[in-house]
């Protein structure tokens, strides 16, 4: 699913920051926890997975694409196509309702489209996903602003999960969450990703989600930060 090689990377005009992994791999189905402190690089890694950054050298290759190859554009379709990204501040449409914020990657995404769309149309799988992720129908139809933060992060993750992206991306999901919810919030998020078989890269810098994954990495073994010489 991913495969990354020898990649270094630094963001630009921040010379201090730099990180080199020689290997990183995510398999089919599988749920990988990377935990990491703050300032870690956790939230870098995921932006060179998804294509977001391009590393100054080094492979990213996701479902066999390398993403080197593709021009920008062709990134952004691809990273629209096979990713469903749950961002650590949920980056919800504020005016848009539940529903709409559901729907919004499909526009960029043929096939997630089309898989979306397969039983009673993508309106309808929207609706399924909200409630089976615990959002009540009365709510479907609200302003994202005016939900609870709880409900705010289930819409984040209905609008990952529309069309059953290959690889579910999820930065810090939890983070605004009391203990219970975030336990709740990962059982419902992988009921949904075990029917439709997609890997889970979820990151975190609290270890107590351990037991629910398949593999943890602790992000300081496998990614060298420093300065560049
Ligand atoms: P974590 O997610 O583990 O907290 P980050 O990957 O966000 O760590 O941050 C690692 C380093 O990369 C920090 O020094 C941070 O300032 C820098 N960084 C992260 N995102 C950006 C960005 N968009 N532009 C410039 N620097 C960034
Ligand atoms: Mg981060």
């Amino acid at each position: 699913m991913v495969d990354i090689e020898n990649v270094t990377f630094s963001w630009p005009g921040k010379q201090e920051f730099q990180v080199g992994i020689d290997r990183f791999s995510l398999a089919d189905s599988e749920r990988l926890l990377l935990l990491g402190p703050s300032g870690s690089g956790k939230s870098t890694l995921l932006s060179l997975v998804t294509g977001i950054v391009s590393p100054q050298q080094g492979m990213v290759n996701i479902l066999g694409t390398n993403l080197g190859s593709l021009s920008g554009s062709a990134r952004d379709r691809f990273r629209a196509e096979h990713f469903g990204i749950i961002f650590q501040m949920f980056n919800l449409l504020p005016y848009g309702t539940a529903i709409d914020n559901v729907m919004l990657p499909l526009q960029f995404a043929p096939e997630r489209s089309n898989r979306a769309a397969h039983s009673g149309g993508a309106r309808h799988e929207a609706h399924r996903l909200l409630t089976a992720l615990g959002i009540d129908e009365t709510l479907h139809n609200q302003p994202a602003a005016e939900l609870s933060v709880g409900q705010q992060q289930r819409v984040a993750a209905a609008r990952a999960l529309i069309g059953s992206p290959q690889i579910i991306i999820a930065d810090e999901p939890t983070s605004a969450l009391d203990r219970n919810r975030q336990q709740d919030f990962l059982k419902l998020l992988f009921s949904q990703t075990a029917k439709s078989g997609s890997s889970v890269l979820m990151v975190s810098h609290d270890d107590s989600h351990q037991k629910w994954f398949d593999r943890v990495i602790y992000l300081p073994e496998i990614i060298k930060t420093g300065e560049t010489s």
